[in-house]
């Protein structure tokens, strides 16, 4: 707090006393005496009008609170140290909250500098890593997770990805690295074992599944083709047709689940240079073959963009898009298919000014077997697969889907992705 004496203030208080000592050295005793006596009273006046104001100024302050000696000569410096020091408790009992807190997470956190000394690490960490450690015992990440891959994974620029690492235990640890500032990272690891077991038995369902249903489903399809629809009374041709559609899709299901499962556990090994613009031009002759719409299907792609990725998860995202646009936007509808250099990369983008999608399911589009219209989807032989299998093939591009609509007016879906440029 910062005192602004009023030298002038103080001129007149002391003239003032010297003069109230001079009156009464007239009568009795020395000038001196007097004088100190009043000086002692202005003080104890001082003093208390100091006390009174602080009081005025926080009514909640304890009453009892004991100061020191020297703190005794001026309340407001006996307050302040009181403040800081309740304030320097209060911090340090969040921080060791806080602290408590960290500990019992679930994760594993480890902050250490770039070259791996550990500095802080909590319980869960020296569990899943199985090490002790304390401040005084200088420890490096790199001795405690001591695999190749880690080391590798460790020592590279980019961290934009998590490590999957499979221990000696044959435990999945997913380690996250973060530059916590410019001298420290920020390690986050957790065990994902029980997820990709999960995974991995939904992997190996779906492919017994696959390969279960296939073979009945052939056969089923030989013999419908081998019956003549012209045979047979109405009835049985109405039959026959809905058969054929029904395997058809039943085919296709299987085949899009298998995809979407693949794409799910891919990991980007993969991915190598493709001609964005050369594949999506190479779906333009089948757009024509399956335009029964009466739509007008415009192209406008830049001429070889490359990016880096897995051709056939981009061949997807972008047929399903395109096809998506075709099955859905309805009839007459225009639709506009652009492939164009944007910021530091490409933009692709399918939109039309068809039917439209209501504002509510736009955010659930993206979910496996997710349809708007259930007898709309029905006749165009929809399974709500095409916009998750979308969204999985992105994310394994550091991508994502970007929809806008608005019924009667149409829909715009659109993703970015990095360019690479061909050596
Ligand atoms: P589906 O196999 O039914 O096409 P998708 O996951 O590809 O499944 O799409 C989900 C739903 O999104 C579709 O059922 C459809 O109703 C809606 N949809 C997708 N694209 C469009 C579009 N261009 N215009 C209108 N609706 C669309």
């Amino acid at each position: 707090m910062k005192f602004n004496i009023s030298y002038k203030s103080f001129i007149i208080e002391l003239t003032l006393a010297a003069l109230i000592a001079y009156l009464f050295s007239l009568f009795t005793n020395t000038f001196a005496n007097w004088f100190i006596v009043t000086l002692i009273l202005l003080l104890v006046w001082h003093n208390y009008s100091e006390l009174h104001l602080l009081k005025l100024l926080n009514p909640k302050e304890e009453k009892n609170t004991k100061f020191s000696k020297l703190e005794n000569l001026s309340p407001t410096i006996a307050y302040n140290k009181n403040k800081t020091r309740r304030e320097k408790i209060k911090s340090l009992r969040l921080l060791s909250k806080l602290n408590r807190n960290i500990q019992s997470f679930s994760d594993s956190i480890i902050i250490c500098s770039l070259e791996g000394d550990i500095s802080w690490c909590n319980n869960s960490a020296q569990e899943l890593f199985d090490f002790y450690w304390n401040k005084k015992a200088k420890k490096n990440v790199l001795n405690i997770i001591f695999y190749p891959e880690f080391k590798q994974y460790f020592q590279k620029e980019n961290h934009k990805r998590p490590l999957v690492l499979l221990t000696h235990n044959q435990r999945y640890i997913e380690i996250n690295l973060n530059e916590y500032d410019s001298e420290t990272y920020l390690l986050l690891a957790r065990d994902i074992t029980q997820i990709i077991r999960l995974l991995n038995a939904r992997q190996t369902f779906l492919s017994n599944m696959n390969h279960e249903l296939r073979t009945p489903l052939t056969v089923l399809q030989g013999y419908l083709e081998f019956l003549e629809p012209e045979e047979g009374n109405e009835f049985q041709q109405k039959a026959l047709q809905a058969m054929k559609e029904q395997s058809q899709r039943m085919s296709n299901l299987l085949q899009q689940l298998t995809l979407l499962a693949k794409i799910e556990t891919s990991n980007n090994n993969e991915h190598h240079l493709v001609n964005m613009s050369e594949l999506i031009l190479s779906l333009q002759k089948n757009t024509a073959l399956l335009n029964v719409y009466d739509q007008q299907i415009r192209f406008d792609i830049a001429p070889d963009l490359y990016v880096t990725g897995d051709e056939n998860q981009l061949q997807s995202a972008v047929s399903n898009l395109i096809y998506n646009a075709i099955k859905h936007a309805g009839e007459n509808a225009v639709i506009h298919i652009s492939w164009q250099p944007y910021e530091n990369g490409g933009r692709f983008c399918v939109s039309d000014n068809g039917i439209g999608i209501e504002e509510k399911h736009l955010p659930h589009l993206t979910e496996r077997f997710y349809r708007v219209d259930e007898s709309r989807s029905n006749q165009t032989g929809g399974s709500g697969l095409g916009l998750a299998i979308v969204k999985h093939a992105l994310e394994q591009h550091n991508s994502y889907l970007q929809i806008t609509s608005k019924v009667g007016e149409g829909s715009q879906f659109a993703f970015e992705l990095k360019t690479t440029k061909p050596e």
